[in-house]
């Protein structure tokens, strides 16, 4: 990878513009890389390259067998550069090493390995329907994808974008959030080491709105698989009807976190403190709206109050750490703003509330943030936060929890606590989001499709349903006289 170049082609080479800007290090808030700055002319080389690889280049004319091996020894190359992967995660984002180095980066690596073995699997069905006529499905790739990811988990969003587009035979244009572009570079020399032929995965940074707009406009692409906020998401929906592009859209949510009294109280205490706070409450399935049945709500407060403690905000490179700085500046604002609404709407602080007093008054810390007595119509309980911050609202009866647990734009994921199983299930069955965790939060496997219902977005990344974005299907109709 060279400082201030991005990947199109099979080659490293500055922006058309020759700009470059600065990523900076969230937890010291020093610049960190120079990175390239691209835009519609870089989109249109890498959008070229990407083309004339799918339409006359090895990658969907090989077999699949050998394009299956070449995704595997991507999973492997992962692995081995995992380290480097991870810091380099953690530089940008400010998770921990723990988060990026233990959990993201090994299962974005699983992906790969998941999705090579899919290479050989892909296939349509021979249907007998008449005498005359021999009928068939193909399924073939679908041609250019355009990626776009965001900053809160930009390799591992990426891994179930790429992995199944590439076994699928199809080839790639990424561009990755602006703050977040380090990790895609660094898998970019990892295609070049995997042998990978030209133009087949191509990496352009630069800012959403003009480079990631210009791939969203561009006919020559066939299908965006999209990451991000809902707005965006509308916006790219919108652009994207020019040319009638196949879209998979993994938006926002306000995630509903449902305690019943017959809950275990520790296990419910540690999923609420995981499904806010891992990677500092910037998930798009964040547990951000913690509903607890009013019989145990002052016990549950009082052992949520007292573990959040624990909790050890600083240095993501320091091992010891559970919560780093979140990833920006314009987000740190963005989450005290939401944190200054609460306190305004009248829901009662019961832990942190402010910046974190570490690092020396540098870097962008915000403590774990715990509010009790929220209403579900006020804006904390309404609105993606993004950040660590928790709305703990008491509900009466499951029809009420799973009444307010469902009343929210979005749709994402859903958690609920109990040791009845049939309240489990039947709450499984009523909530309306992509995935419903049981007495666990947080949970993800590359066989297990994720994505949202209502404003979450729509389509499903990983699992085999994954892989229909990435494929068209064809009727053959043969004549047999
Ligand atoms: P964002 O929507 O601002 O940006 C996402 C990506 O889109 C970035 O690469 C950005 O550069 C690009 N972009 C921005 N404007 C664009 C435009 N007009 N045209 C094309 N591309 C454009 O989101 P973010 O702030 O980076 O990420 C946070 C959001 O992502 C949250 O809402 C979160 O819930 C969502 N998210 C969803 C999932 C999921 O799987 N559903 C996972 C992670 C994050």
């Amino acid at each position: 990878m060279t400082s201030g170049s991005m990947f199109i082609g099979g080659a490293w080479r500055p922006s058309s513009s020759g700009e470059t800007y600065e990523t900076i290090n969230p937890a010291t808030e020093e610049p960190s890389a120079t990175v390239a700055k691209g835009d519609e002319r870089d989109i249109d080389l890498a959008v070229a390259a990407a083309r004339g690889a799918f339409d006359r280049g090895p990658w969907p004319r090989m077999t699949a067998a050998e394009r299956g091996r070449i995704v595997w020894k991507l999973g492997d190359l992962i692995t081995q550069n995992l380290d480097e992967m991870a810091r380099l995660e953690s530089l940008c984002t400010g998770k921990t090493m723990f988060d990026s180095g233990k959990v993201e980066i090994p299962f974005a690596a699983e992906v790969f390995r998941y999705y090579a073995g899919w290479a050989t699997k892909i296939h349509g069905e021979t249907l007998l329907l008449r005498e005359n006529a021999f009928t068939l499905t193909l399924r073939q790739p679908v041609g250019v994808v355009g990626a776009i990811v965001p900053w809160n988990f930009p390799f591992l969003l990426s891994s179930w974008k790429i992995a199944p587009a590439l076994a699928a035979g199809n080839t790639v244009v990424l561009k990755p959030a602006s703050l977040t572009p380090l990790t895609a570079l660094k898998f970019a020399e990892l295609c070049q080491e995997a042998g990978l032929p030209e133009g087949v995965f191509n990496v352009v940074t630069g800012p959403g709105g003009r480079a990631g707009m210009a791939l969203v406009r561009d006919s020559r692409v066939d299908k965006i698989a999209f990451t991000g906020s809902t707005a965006v998401g509308k916006e790219i929906m919108r652009e994207g009807a020019g040319t009638l592009k196949r879209l998979s859209l993994e938006l926002g949510g306000k995630s509903p976190n449902i305690v019943f009294a017959d809950a275990d109280m520790d296990a419910a205490v540690k999923g609420a403190l995981t499904g806010i706070f891992y990677n500092k409450g910037e998930v798009c399935a964040a547990g951000s709206r913690l509903f607890v049945e009013e019989k145990i709500h002052d016990a549950l407060m009082a052992q949520l109050t007292e573990k959040v403690k624990g909790l050890k905000v600083g240095d993501p490179m320091d091992r010891a750490t559970r919560m780093g700085p979140v990833v920006s500046r314009q987000q740190m604002e963005t989450v005290l703003g939401y944190i200054e609404a609460g306190k305004r709407e009248g829901a009662r602080l019961v832990a942190g509330g402010g910046r974190a007093n570490v690092g020396g008054g540098k870097g962008y810390f915000v403590e774990p943030t715990i509010f009790d007595g929220v209403t579900n119509t006020m804006k904390i309980a309404r609105e993606e936060i993004f950040g660590p911050v928790l709305s703990v609202i008491p509900f009466k009866s499951i029809e009420d929890g799973l009444a307010q647990g469902n009343d929210t734009s979005y749709g994402l994921a859903a958690a609920v606590w109990t040791r009845d199983v049939a309240k489990a299930l039947k709450a499984a069955r009523a909530i309306r989001a992509g995935t419903v965790w049981v007495n666990a939060y947080n949970l993800f496997d590359a066989a297990l499709p994720f994505g949202g219902f209502k404003e979450s977005g729509f389509g499903r990344e990983m699992g085999s349903v994954g892989l229909d974005h990435y494929t068209e299907v064809k009727t053959v109709w043969v004549d047999l006289g």
